[in-house]
């Protein structure tokens, strides 16, 4: 190829940095707040018999309509206030291609989900950060200094917080709901390890500019197959639903997160055996030279206190355990986030931890 004859991507992209995880070969994998249980045998046989009658020449269902009533009836809303797509991430992508775009600015609060704000930035979107508090709680007075200054027309939360841990209590997002002038997009990946969700908001008033993302990929331990899903009200559906691609979320995706629905009992039984297992190991924690914050989540952020945090990153590589090193990321000088695992991969982690931190 003659050198010098590519083009020139879009200038704001050059400033936009990629989002990756590290995926070193280790025993321990606790870098990316997967479930560590698999889903149950009885719905992959379920799955799988599905599967293997799906007329593979013809596109899916565009409108992924069985997937859309399974999910209306499991959160006792209409199949027009949900939309699925592939990962809840390509859920927050429509939200911004649909809401954000070139002119139009889309508030976070960091420390948060980085890909809130990437995304935006992605589809043109300016970006407005705003920062929480000392404890990393969000901080109303400057959700209302942010959102008079910016104007947003998306204002992202997420509850329980990606790295934190942190839950918005129920009064604080009401009182952004007041504050915000435009969408207000509720991230809920991790919400059912948290006590309260934003979902029983739209369930008492449905036209309230907000829409709650969910995903697959934790609770219902399904992260391989890609599939999330928001509920809002209709016209924010139809918004997603004009800039998604046409078939955009493939047969095997859709019967899959139907035939899931009929095994909630079984992910409410691994959410309480995880939820169990992150108050182990924050307590364990608690009892360790490091700082670290109520979860609400399937992970916990933590800060050893007499140790950088790349270099406990290192020691726990070398012990074969894999955590998520947050240290570059803002506000978040010195910290790790570990995802919580099975009771053996917790033990290893903490053994290994307590090596490193020489105790
Ligand atoms: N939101 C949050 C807060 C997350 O932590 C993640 C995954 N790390 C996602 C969304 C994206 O999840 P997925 O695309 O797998 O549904």
């Amino acid at each position: 190829m003659t050198p010098g004859r590519l083009p020139a991507v879009r200038d704001d992209l050059a400033l936009v940095d990629g989002y990756h995880s590290a995926q070193v070969d280790v025993d321990v994998r606790l870098n990316t707040n997967e479930s560590p249980f698999p889903p149950p045998l009885a719905w992959r046989e379920a799955y799988l018999a599905e599967l293997a009658a799906v007329p593979f020449n013809r596109y899916p269902d565009r409108r992924a309509r069985d997937l859309r009533a399974a999910l209306a009836t499991a959160h006792g809303v209409e199949p027009g206030q949900v939309v699925a797509a592939k990962g809840s991430n390509e859920i927050l992508q429509a939200l911004c291609l649909a809401y954000g775009g070139p002119g139009r600015t889309a508030a976070v609060f960091e420390p948060t989900y980085a890909l809130h704000s990437h995304i935006a930035r992605v589809c043109g979107t300016t970006v407005h950060i705003g920062e929480r508090a000392a404890d990393l709680s969000l901080d109303l007075d400057e959700v209302r200094r942010v959102l008079d200054e910016a104007r947003p027309a998306i204002t992202f939360l997420c509850t329980p917080n990606n790295p934190t841990g942190l839950v918005d209590p129920r009064d604080v997002v009401e009182a952004v709901l007041e504050l915000a002038p435009g969408l207000v997009v509720v991230d809920e990946a991790y919400a059912q390890f948290a006590p309260w969700s934003a979902l029983s908001l739209l369930a008492e008033e449905p036209d309230l500019p907000l829409a709650v993302t969910r995903t697959y990929s934790k609770t219902w331990s399904m992260a391989a197959l890609r599939l999330g899903y928001l509920v809002a009200p209709p016209e924010v559906v139809e918004a997603c639903e004009s800039v998604l691609l046409p078939y955009h979320l493939d047969a095997a995706s859709q019967i899959a997160g139907r035939v899931a629905l009929r095994f909630s009992a079984e992910m409410e039984a691994r959410v309480a055996a995880i939820v169990s297992e992150r108050e182990r190991l924050a307590a364990a924690l608690a009892g360790l030279p490091v700082d670290t914050w109520a979860s609400g989540a399937n992970f916990v952020l933590f800060r050893p206190l007499a140790m950088g945090a790349t270099e406990a990153w290192k020691g726990l590589v070398e012990r074969s355990v894999l955590v998520r090193d947050c240290s570059s990321w803002p506000r978040l000088a010195g910290c790790l986030r570990v995802t919580v695992g099975t009771p053996t991969e917790n033990d290893a982690f903490l053994a290994a931890l307590r090596e490193v931190l020489s105790l």
